[in-house]
């Protein structure tokens, strides 16, 4: 590094995509890394179940694919697919020798091997975990080895405003040079000069008012990227998970799958079943179906969540099979052995993102996105369970190799110019920025949600313009702050959803509108690709 502000490659985020592919580039490139807040406030940390790969004798890379292709409902890139699913086993083996310590299982014989769990859409045992708390290990173990590399520097509590390209210059290619960064501890705005940058900022699901995610899911790289430039695809495919409890003190909380499948019978508030009305398994349908139907029940009751009731079961069953949760409920005066849990869908996983080819690459030269950030083709018009973390792996993988064949090529970028906070003041306004918070997450939520209508993708459109001027005005005027950066790129996201939502004239995949209830398959299946306009 010749200063403190340039590095050969800056990696926009510290999750499971960005420490990977930091720790791939190292020994060859200085690395920054940097994450909005601290270095584990992804979702990487919160991922529960596992990684998916194919280890198990009776599994096959076929069977991997072919499950794959069948949630991605038409919309899957099978080259994506197939690189994915190909580099599962060696990636694992990878996390291995960095550290990060699986949960295995003897023989009769005492060999030891991985255990392999089985979730949904899978035909066979390929979940590696560590118990269930996969990513909290991961995590830990690739942050412990950056903070150990000589050539990385982690810089948490910095904020990416902007990507810097030369296109101010008008050359004929589009080359990436640099990004300026807010750091939110010190509230300066530093310009960062690098050869390369990877976008790793992980999903949007902090766009919608219930979410399983952290709060630094809002969608930055993808905003970041596209107001650089680049294209971006699928982004009508959000997927819910059906049941997050329903708490003003807590918005993110899984309540696991495995209630329902331990006989807990979803009500609404006056003790009423319901799931009887759409589906022949009731509780155990498909995720997207249960999140559907309790969707409906909100909307036509006018209520604000239904109940998960399992307090039917043995008080000892109970604890024994749900600790966590348990505990967790027990600790916001939810008894869940005596009364039914309140539950909502909660959006969970961005399919859609930045467009790369199979390299990681964007439609800027230098620009990657990795990990929940991109639209690499894996995932299609829905994601099977597991299959992100081992996308972020392999893809952080794929870029390094690429990234280490160029970089030798590549020469820093002359200064670049600083931040010019000249003209703006800071705010004496802050509650525009959390009122509009408020607003765009809740109108995206009653009209964007899992159920969608023209006339209700309209109304969000309109509600998206105002807030896009009134947020573009108070862009112009006030000096940067997290809150005001977020709420920027959250509407840019919004907008990028109900468009994609609105040009979709059928129902695929997690995209379920009342006006084209039916798939469309009088004609190959197509990806939802946005253009920037460009000056
Ligand atoms: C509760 C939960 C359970 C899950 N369980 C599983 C599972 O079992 N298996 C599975 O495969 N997937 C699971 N997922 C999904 C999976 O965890 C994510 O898709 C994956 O971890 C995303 O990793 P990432 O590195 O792309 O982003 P993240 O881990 O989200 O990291 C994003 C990073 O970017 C930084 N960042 C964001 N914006 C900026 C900015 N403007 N400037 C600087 N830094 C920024 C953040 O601070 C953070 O460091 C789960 C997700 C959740 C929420």
């Amino acid at each position: 590094m010749t200063d403190s502000n340039t590095c050969d490659v800056l990696i926009i985020g510290s999750g499971g995509a960005g420490l990977s592919l930091a720790l791939r580039l190292a020994a060859q490139a200085k690395v920054f890394v940097l994450s909005k807040v601290s270095l584990n406030s992804g979702s990487t940390f919160y991922a529960q179940g596992g990684i998916s790969a194919v280890l198990d004798k009776n599994d096959s890379i076929e069977s991997h694919i072919k499950d794959t292709l069948i949630a991605g409902a038409g919309l899957c890139d099978p080259e994506a697919v197939k690189v994915t699913v190909e580099k599962g086993k060696k990636n694992i083996e990878w996390l291995k020798q960095q550290g990060v310590e699986f949960t295995e299982k003897k023989s009769k014989t005492g060999e030891k091997s991985l255990h392999l769990n089985q979730e949904g859409g899978h035909s066979h045992r390929r979940i590696v975990h560590t118990a269930d708390a996969t990513g909290k290990a991961l995590s830990l173990t690739l942050i412990d080895r950056a903070r150990a590399h000589d050539n990385i520097c982690l810089l948490e509590n910095h904020n990416a405003i902007d990507l810097i390209t030369n296109h101010k210059n008008k050359e004929a290619v589009k080359k990436i040079i640099g990004a300026y960064v807010l750091n939110t501890l010190t509230n300066k705005v530093k310009t960062i000069t690098a050869k390369i940058v990877i976008l790793a900022t992980g999903g949007a699901n902090k766009v919608y008012l219930y979410s399983t995610n952290p709060q630094i899911s809002t969608g930055d790289g993808i905003a970041l990227a596209w107001r650089a430039g680049c294209r971006v695809g699928n982004m009508e495919f959000m997927q819910f998970h059906p049941t997050c409890l329903y708490h003003p003190k807590e918005r993110s909380f899984l309540i696991s799958e495995a209630v329902r499948g331990e006989g807990g019978k979803l009500i609404l508030p006056n003790g009423d079943t319901f799931m009887q009305h759409y589906h022949e398994k009731r509780e155990l349908a498909p995720r997207d179906i249960v999140a559907r139907a309790i969707d409906s029940e909100i909307k036509k009751h006018g209520i604000e969540c239904v109940y998960l009731d399992i307090s039917h079961q043995p008080e000892d069953f109970i604890r024994q099979h749900f600790p966590t949760i348990y505990k967790h409920c027990l600790s916001l005066d939810i008894d869940i052995t005596k009364q039914p849990i309140p539950v909502v869908p909660a959006a969970h996983y961005t399919c859609g993102g930045v467009l790369t080819d199979l390299n990681a690459r964007t439609d800027i030269q230098g620009l990657y996105a990795v990990g929940e950030v991109a639209c690499t083709g894996l995932h299609g018009a829905n994601r099977m369970a597991s299959n992100s973390l081992l996308e972020c792996l392999v893809f952080a993988e794929q870029a390094a190799a690429d990234i280490l064949k160029v970089l030798p090529t590549l020469t820093t970028s002359q200064p670049l110019a600083e931040w010019d906070e000249s003209q703006v003041s800071d705010s004496d306004e802050e509650v525009v920025v959390s009122h509009n918070w408020d607003e765009l997450r809740r109108f995206m939520w009653d009209y964007v949600g899992i159920v969608r209508t023209n006339k209700r993708l309209n109304r969000a459109m309109r509600r998206v313009e105002l807030l896009k001027e009134d947020i573009a005005e108070y862009y112009g005027n006030f000096r940067v702050t997290s809150d005001l950066l977020e709420l920027r790129n959250l509407v840019i996201v919004a907008e990028l959803i109900i468009r994609s939502a609105q040009s979709r004239k059928e129902s695929r995949g997690l995209h379920y509108t009342k006006d084209y209830p039916e798939t469309d398959n009088s004609k190959p299946a197509e990806n939802t690709i946005l253009i920037p306009k460009t000056d």
